[in-house]
């Protein structure tokens, strides 16, 4: 008989999926021990939340409203044509802007309040499912489980395992960023006060400008087209941000919080996310480009998904049913496929001019884009989100 510390569910990964998932779990009553590599608070990009990731907060016990900045909605401005359009998020979900590193300890330490066994610095080497059990081994232990979750994020520890990443072309190729403290003059005061998303479109991508609380601003610039060669990525940045009058507006008297940072390679979908024992969430069962903020919304909306699921299995007596997860990742993917095709109109077919700027003209467009904006991925009615899934390039 093994020695090896026993749980009924092993978590790799400990970001927004991670620590859904984990909380959700223990709330069942469950063991569940989860293992991070890293160390809270981490530094983690990704400020700007969906109405629909409000009802998953709630279930955590939650109250996001703490130390977060209201987001009232999204706003698109191209500047070479002077058109801008709004997409307010007044329905019966809130959201905001949040610091990720202090969000997601928040996160960890409300798992861990709910009874989740939790190591720091320990980083998941190697992970074995077979019909009787899970055995995950760290930089540290070994561990036996009865189930196995994937919640590491980009790293996709098990879309490696079973090279089952596929990357996404023609989206976003990368992102530079950079985080300002503000001065206070009335262009920023009146940004806090609505605590929109602004997108201001470029010739090359786009740039997104996320208030946070206590007068900060996450800007990045995220690159898709050529751009000019003798340009590197600093002087990039600083070419872009420097020429669109709204940043410079935003960031006359600003301080430098943070310098720049790179994140590339974004967009892909893991083709094997469950299986016998085991299944992944977050970003560890895909990503999309961050245009329409949807990243923090899938990792917790599949940490529920997966959790709820994992719970019917370990009632029913399914759990090492490798199709145990087919029916919740069929819903999954109607999401996922959504925000893709709107994302890939978005490089590809010129949408926000085609139809965001037109949208102000008829009520119902309006109001079909802003509901998939918040999150809401699931309505039957929605018209602009059918045609787009009757449509063309469908991921696998
Ligand atoms: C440029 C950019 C901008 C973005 N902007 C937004 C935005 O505005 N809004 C939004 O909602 N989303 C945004 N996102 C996406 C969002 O940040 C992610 O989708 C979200 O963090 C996913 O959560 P997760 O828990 O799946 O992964 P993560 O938050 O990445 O957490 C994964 C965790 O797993 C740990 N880990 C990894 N490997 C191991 C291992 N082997 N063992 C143990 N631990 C491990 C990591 O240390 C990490 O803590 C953006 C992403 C990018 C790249």
């Amino acid at each position: 008989m093994s020695t090896q510390p026993h749980y009924d569910v092993i978590i790799a990964g400990s970001g927004p999926a991670g620590s859904t998932a984990a909380t959700l779990l223990a709330q069942y009553g469950y063991s569940v021990l989860m293992l991070e590599q890293g160390q809270h608070p981490r530094f983690h990009i990704g400020e700007s939340m969906l109405p629909r990731s409000e009802p998953v907060m709630q279930r955590l016990g939650i109250e996001w409203s703490d130390g977060n900045l209201v987001k009232g909605g999204a706003k698109f401005i191209d500047e070479a044509s002077g058109k801008t359009t709004f997409f307010p998020f007044q329905g019966k979900y809130r959201t905001f802007q949040v610091e990720r590193s202090v969000f997601d300890e928040r996160l960890f330490n409300n798992a861990i309040k709910h009874g989740v066994a939790a190591q720091q610095q320990e980083k998941v080497t190697t992970v074995n499912c077979s019909t009787e059990a899970v055995s995950v081994s760290t930089d540290k232990a070994s561990y036996e489980g009865r189930y196995f979750i994937d919640a590491t994020g980009r790293s996709a520890l098990m879309g490696k395992k079973h090279k089952s990443i596929n990357k996404l072309e023609n989206l976003g190729k990368f992102a530079l960023y950079k985080h300002y403290h503000l001065a206070k003059t009335p262009a920023t005061d009146a940004l806090f006060a609505t605590g929109n998303i602004e997108i201001i479109l470029t010739d090359i991508g786009w740039i997104w400008c996320i208030p946070l609380v206590d007068q900060r601003l996450s800007v990045g610039l995220v690159v898709q087209k050529q751009y000019p060669d003798d340009l590197k990525r600093e002087a990039l940045y600083d070419h872009y941000i420097n020429a669109s009058p709204r940043m410079t507006e935003l960031l006359a008297g600003a301080e430098l919080w943070a310098d720049l940072r790179v994140e590339a390679d974004f967009s892909y979908f893991n083709a094997q996310r469950y299986g016998q024992r085991f299944a992944c969430c977050g970003d560890a069962a895909g990503f999309l480009d961050p245009v329409f903020s949807s990243g923090f919304f899938f990792a917790v909306k599949t940490a529920e998904f997966i959790a709820d699921q994992i719970h019917q299995g370990f009632l029913e007596g399914r759990e090492a049913d490798p199709t145990l997860h087919a029916v919740t990742d069929q819903i999954y993917q109607t999401g996922f496929q959504s925000m893709y095709l709107m994302i890939e109109r978005f490089y590809c077919s010129n949408l926000v001019h085609n139809l965001f700027f037109e949208s102000d003209r008829e009520e119902r467009i309006k109001r079909e884009i802003t509901a998939m904006l918040a999150g809401d991925l699931w309505m039957e009615d929605n018209q602009f989100q059918q045609g787009l899934l009757r449509g063309r390039h469908k991921v696998a």
